[in-house]
């Protein structure tokens, strides 16, 4: 039997198709030039604001301990394997505890792509006016908490879709105890000591990337270092629309997390928006960042992640 009412059924199959071939047709039209699976920017936020919630987190307080365990619990969620690298760290007349968090995902040929961020907040607000307040220890949303909430979010990411090349996540301590630099990038330090060089191909490193008026310049160290890097950061960044917050010229030369890393042999990029009003005083708080800051920051990442072949693929 072949009726009227046949036909019509055929016919608005065929349009259904039609429609369903032209909407990817589109779909793809505008998303071509991104390989990547989109961040969860409201998660990445919640991430941010628990390490916040915890209070500030310098070595040596109950709040360190709380999100120390916080973090490796959330990063176990995604990874195919997360350690805690414990050790010890004498200041004055204290030893500390320390922990830097290490979690791996996707394939294990090496090399891979080392992403970090420091999970430690200053223990002094010396960026304050008044004597009082410079003794007392920081919130550390930004500075901490934001790099830190995008590279969980990111570890999400690629638990449900693998990247081509392994990635490891550490989340260094002991970044911005100080008050000098001679007990700073300790848990940064104490991993390039440790790591083995040859299981990445490059870092790249986030701090302070949760500002709402977000603007990264590119950092001296890394181009001095690690030029290739920031190059495909920054074209990357360009290429999915970010421009206006990847600035593309040199502003700061910073020392941070990821010179240990080069001093080891590691090319290490530093994405650092260092033009933050609040940075080490008390109003470095969850009110000044946003999510959609993590999420420029965490697409322009995973862009760079899943734009990474195996070099037996490449030849
Ligand atoms: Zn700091």
């Amino acid at each position: 039997m072949y009726t009227a009412e046949k036909r019509f059924a055929r016919l608005k199959v065929y349009l259904m198709c039609l429609t369903m071939v032209a909407a990817s047709l589109l779909l793809e039209g505008c998303f071509a030039q991104a390989n990547s699976p989109n961040i969860d920017s409201a998660y990445a936020f919640s991430v941010l604001k628990k390490q916040c919630d915890f209070g500030p987190r310098p070595m040596g307080v109950a709040a360190h301990t709380a999100t120390r365990d916080y973090l490796y619990s959330e990063l176990g969620k995604y990874a195919s394997a997360v350690e805690l690298q414990n050790f010890s760290r004498k200041v004055g007349s204290r030893n500390y505890a320390l922990s830097n968090i290490v979690a791996h995902f996707g394939a294990s040929k090496s090399p891979g792509i080392l992403l970090c961020a420091h999970w430690d907040t200053r223990p002094i607000a010396d960026q304050e006016l008044e004597s009082a307040d410079k003794k007392k220890a920081i919130s550390g949303a930004n500075d901490g908490a934001s790099g830190v909430a995008v590279l969980v979010a990111l570890a999400k990411v690629f638990h449900d879709n693998a990247p081509q090349v392994p990635v490891s996540i550490a989340l260094f301590d002991g970044e911005d105890f100080g008050p000098t630099g001679d007990d700073m990038y300790i848990g940064s330090t104490y991993f390039a000591k440790h790591m083995n060089r040859r299981a990445y191909k490059y870092g790249i490193l986030l701090d302070m990337v949760g500002d709402s008026k977000l603007e990264i310049y590119r950092e001296g160290n890394s181009e001095d270092s690690a030029k290739q890097v920031t190059d495909n950061i920054w074209q990357t960044a360009a290429k999915l629309g970010f421009g206006s917050t990847f600035r593309d010229s040199v502003k700061y030369t910073i020392s941070d997390d990821h010179l240990p890393l080069i001093e080891a042999g590691l090319p290490c990029a530093d994405v650092i928006d260092f033009d933050y009003a609040y940075w080490h005083t008390l109003k470095d708080t969850v009110d000044k960042c946003s999510p959609e800051s993590l999420r420029i920051v965490g697409k322009t990442i995973a862009e760079v992640v899943y734009s990474e072949r195996t070099t037996s693929q490449t030849h």
